[in-house]
């Protein structure tokens, strides 16, 4: 019986087995390792989840719903049409896509599965991530921490006993860094630490930012179409600058008036804020786990933006060796769930020690927006507890009232990493009575206290008056009975999911119409040719051909977008 190995992540998720020894990638109906963690609804109401999905968050994002892991073990919920879904909900939706389809490639049921969830999950979240597979037909065998599965897939369950090593973790938007140390049987992760507003998103804004002042292009005389061209345009530059010297830039925009290059060291001299922020977190868990880089015995990188040299060679230097990277960062964690299913399925399984004392995430409030007088951003976050804190853990604000003769404040207790609170999860208020005076004149001392069981308490103390306010706000998703299951599973049954076949036809469709637009001349005609022909293919209906013709419409994109670089 097969064990699914599953990293279900907030951008992407992957999945792999154990197969002849070994751990083995299960790529998607598309081919791709990575399915995105975007569920969505098309023009017919049914369902479409990965890389379809992901663009229609572009186009109806009242359709689709994203990044949905960030919410696992609250009660917020996205809509998705006119339902309304809680994160283990749409979690299940993409675990159910990944289940189909291994089980079209294996040719099997899968009914069991490893999970691999963030290390500083706690059992709330690791509860509703376990929902999450149950509602996605899953028996979760278990849960898996996320730096323990990359480590594994470097082997590093195999070193002797007393190693210890450091997962360093950039996603889009998010830095993760664990101290991991195994003995006995046991990865225990030490000390975790972490930016949860740096990721090789921060490192393409940079990358906007250059190109804006060199061409001296005002950004907001752009339209959305010519802004969406300059980021990807940049983000492919980006990743090109991973592997060459330079890269030349021809007219991203009508404005640029002549191509311009884009050498690495400029890059590299345009992200030093953002280097020295990487320094931070990793300081911080060297000093928790009481240990010096030189003590370390391997860094593993995870996360595609570790594919950056200048991020390598910064992590090379500050640990005086050069860190694990000859696995793909993006697919490791997936890898390392496919070894752990494989030594669950011996019995064999290696126990993980799962580290719940910290605050998983950044918990504040709401504070008025200077800069939006007509109030479409709404409120500002203000955090007053920062995620990765360790817990118990108990931090005052003080905040000032904004307005003359104010006699109340409204304390909006939110959770999240928005800058703005509406992106965030409301977890309460507290409102609070104020003597009448001059606005800045009054001020209140809000207090968070975070404890052990995921119970947060918020005192707001009236300076002037010496008046205190209390509430208690309990994190308790994840707790359902199994008649609750039957019925969600029911809820989530009544959504169809789009002809799968056909989703594949409109993925190839799709790309070469985005081919199209961006090319020019006799690229532009080719392309034409290649979806006539192909849509003519579809026509007809017979499935040998469609897969015959979808094989080689695949290779002939690859190839012209490997021919000319811009
Ligand atoms: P992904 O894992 O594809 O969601 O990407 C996460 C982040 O990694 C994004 O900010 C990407 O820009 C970045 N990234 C992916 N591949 C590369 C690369 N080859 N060089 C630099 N950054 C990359």
């Amino acid at each position: 019986m097969t064990i699914l190995g599953i990293d279900l992540g907030t951008t992407n998720s992957a999945c792999a087995i154990w197969r002849d020894g070994k751990s083995e990638l299960i790529p998607n109906r598309f081919g791709d390792f990575l399915t995105p963690s975007v569920v969505g609804l098309d023009d017919n109401g049914e369902l479409l989840v990965g890389k379809f999905a992901k663009q229609r968050l572009l186009s109806h994002p009242h359709l689709c719903a994203s990044v949905f892991k960030r919410y696992m073990g609250t009660d917020n919920q996205q809509t998705l049409g006119k339902k309304n879904f809680t994160s283990p909900e749409l979690s299940a939706l993409v675990l159910k896509s990944l289940k189909q389809d291994a089980e079209t490639l294996l040719g099997e049921t899968v009914i069991e599965a490893v999970i691999s969830v963030p290390a500083y999950f706690n059992d709330v979240q690791r509860k509703a991530t376990r929902l999450a597979g149950e509602l996605a037909g899953l028996k979760v065998e278990r849960l898996i921490n996320e730096p323990t599965a990359a480590a594994m897939a470097y082997g590093l369950h195999e070193k002797p006993e007393g190693s210890r090593f450091m997962v360093v973790d950039l996603g889009g938007g998010t830095f993760d860094v664990s101290i991991m140390e195994y003995f006995s049987g046991v990865l225990e992760v030490h000390a975790s630490a972490g930016d949860n507003f740096l990721g090789g998103e921060d490192f393409l804004e940079a990358l906007v930012q250059w190109y804006l002042e060199l061409t001296g292009i005002d950004k907001n005389a752009l339209n959305r179409v010519q802004v969406q061209q300059l980021y990807s345009t940049l983000e492919q530059a980006k990743r090109k600058l991973s592997s060459v010297e330079e890269v030349k830039l021809d007219l991203i925009l009508p404005q640029q008036k002549e191509p311009i290059s884009l050498r690495r060291d400029t890059f590299n001299q345009r992200v030093q804020s953002l280097l020295s922020r990487i320094q931070l977190p990793v300081e911080r868990a060297l000093n928790d786990a009481d240990i010096s880089p030189t003590d370390l015995d391997d860094v593993v990188l995870v996360g595609g933006a570790t594919r950056m040299q200048i991020f390598r060679s910064m992590i090379a230097r500050m640990f005086r060796r050069m860190p694990a990277a000859n696995l793909d960062p993006d697919l490791v964690v997936a890898m390392g769930a496919g070894i752990q299913a494989g030594l669950k399925a011996k019995d064999a399984a290696l126990d993980d020690i799962v580290l719940t004392d910290v605050c998983p995430y950044t918990l504040g409030t709401g504070i008025h927006n200077e800069n939006d007088p007509g109030g479409k951003q709404g409120t500002l976050f203000l955090p007053i507890i920062e995620r990765n804190s360790v817990v118990p853990v108990s931090i005052v604000k003080t905040l000032y009232t904004v307005t003359d003769n104010q006699s109340r404040v409204l304390v909006d207790i939110y959770q999240g990493e928005s800058r703005l609170t509406r992106n965030n999860v409301k977890l309460g208020e507290l409102e609070v009575k104020v003597p009448k005076n001059k606005a800045g004149a009054e001020s209140i001392d809000v207090r968070y206290s975070y404890d052990m069981n995921g119970l947060l308490e918020v005192d707001i103390k009236v300076n002037s008056t010496g008046e205190v306010f209390n509430t208690m706000i309990k994190n308790n998703a994840g707790n359902l009975s199994e008649s609750d299951i039957a019925k969600t599973r029911e809820k989530l049954a009544t959504l169809k999911f789009h002809p799968r076949e056909d989703e594949v036809n409109r993925a190839l469709l799709h790309r070469a119409e985005r081919m199209f637009e961006s090319a020019l001349g006799e690229k532009r005609e080719h392309l034409s040719h290649l979806l006539q022909h192909f849509e003519s293919v579809l026509e007809g209906q017979n499935q040998h051909e469609i897969k015959l013709a979808q094989k080689r419409f695949d290779e002939m994109l690859d190839e012209l977008e490997g021919e000319h670089w811009f």
